[in-house]
């Protein structure tokens, strides 16, 4: 961690990691602990372990109103859960075509799968995204052949937290009888996803998203729905998903999901108001500063701005030295020095891309925290203009 000049800590980087909530803590801790039954078993230890984990499944179903706990598929996270989908789907079909769609701006774990299906005989289709990141829905339909399997679009974008108009999407993905996958990741826990309403055929939804631990999450797949399973072994998960189940993660992923169906409506609410404080103190004070996304159909915790003619790792590092954690987007892909592929999609300009940074919020953040950010950014953000060459001379005094 660079120097810091204060012992002030706030967390700005939800989409990032979210800390374990306490309450589900408590209940792992037994399956860490003195309970240890493997499901699989015969004897009573085991019986216990079947039934906390056939009851966190139910929790999971009733969260996205699934039409049984059947449908739930344990996994490792979002990342297997997109993987299983894709190629589980398009292996499966085929023999009845070779064709997917998805967007320009997934998660990388939607997008890598679909261009290696690209070398194993499929063919992808990546749709452009409005500059909102609205998907195309007249690009959709003019794509989509009678050869395509599968549509996979994300719920909402965790980096630029625009909601996409999922129902529209089904409609367009059932007029030709292909499926239609989900990545809700960003999304679920902070707006109410109904699988059934919706008309989404797989869903991908990950535990630590809701404050449940890392490692565990699961991919909803709609009754009737055959697909090939990537991982073969013992058969657990009904086959499609072999390996003894994380018995602690599943529990706290299910205590996750109770917490979040109970607590997201007034939760979702308080983080609408902090999230739009943020934007409008930030947008108002500092010329030049845009949003990234849409203006309200966007998610409660996502503030991503952006702040031309600087570097959006320089102000990441100034608000580190002031004790605050932010994102320059995706977590996954800050490693490379290339700017976001999902900004780029939405048709910023490489230099535009990289100065944008992502706030993303949480259960613990409070007002008094957005205020302390909105009160120190210009002056970090007039301080790097005055050292940036792209700064034009007249910002600069
Ligand atoms: N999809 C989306 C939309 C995400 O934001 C993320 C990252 N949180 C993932 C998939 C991958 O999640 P994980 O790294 O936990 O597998």
């Amino acid at each position: 961690m660079p120097n810091q000049t204060t012992t002030r800590r706030i967390y700005f980087d939800h989409t990032a990691g979210k800390p374990i909530d306490s309450r589900v803590i408590e209940v792992m801790l037994p399956y860490m602990t003195s309970s240890y039954g493997n499901p699989s078993s015969i004897h009573a230890f085991s019986q216990e372990a079947k039934q906390t984990l056939e009851e966190a499944r139910e929790k999971i179903a009733k969260l996205i109103n699934a039409e049984s706990k059947e449908s739930i598929v344990f996994t490792s996270g979002a990342t297997e859960s997109n993987n299983m989908a894709i190629k589980g789907v398009a292996y499966r079909n085929k023999n009845r075509g070779n064709h997917i769609i998805t967007s320009s701006i997934e998660h990388m774990s939607v997008i890598n799968p679909c261009k290696f299906l690209t070398t194993q005989g499929f063919k992808a289709t990546f749709l452009p995204v409005d500059q909102y990141g609205f998907v195309s829905l007249k690009k959709l339909e003019e794509e989509l052949t009678s050869e395509t399997t599968l549509i996979s679009i994300m719920y909402a974008s965790g980096e630029i937290g625009t909601i996409q108009p999922m129902k529209e999407i089904s409609k367009i993905a059932h007029s030709k009888n292909a499926f239609l996958h989900v990545d809700a990741t960003a999304a679920n826990g902070q707006i109410p996803i109904n699988v059934q309403n919706d008309g989404i055929d797989l869903l991908t939804i990950s535990s630590n998203d809701m404050y449940g631990p890392k490692g565990v999450g699961a991919l909803y797949i709609k009754k009737g729905i055959r697909i090939e399973p990537l991982i073969q072994g013992g058969g657990q998960e009904k086959g499609i998903r072999s390996g003894t189940e994380n018995i602690p993660g599943i529990v706290g992923f299910g205590k996750a999901a109770e917490i979040a169906q109970k607590e997201m409506s007034v939760e979702s609410k308080r983080l609408e108001k902090l999230r739009d404080k943020f934007i409008k103190g930030l947008l108002d004070q500092i010329p030049y500063s845009f949003l990234n996304g849409h203006p309200t159909k966007r998610l409660p915790d996502n503030v991503a701005v952006r702040f031309s003619f600087i570097e959006g790792e320089s102000i990441l590092l100034s608000l580190d030295m002031m004790g605050v954690a932010a994102s320059s987007g995706s977590a996954c892909t800050t490693k490379t020095l290339e700017p976001s592929h999902v900004l780029l999609a939405i048709g910023l300009k490489h230099e535009e891309a990289h100065g944008s940074v992502l706030f993303t919020l949480g259960r613990q953040n409070t007002k008094e925290e957005v205020d302390y950010v909105i009160d120190i950014m210009p002056d970090i953000i007039k301080r790097l203009r005055k050292i940036s060459p792209l700064t034009p001379k007249e910002l600069k005094e």
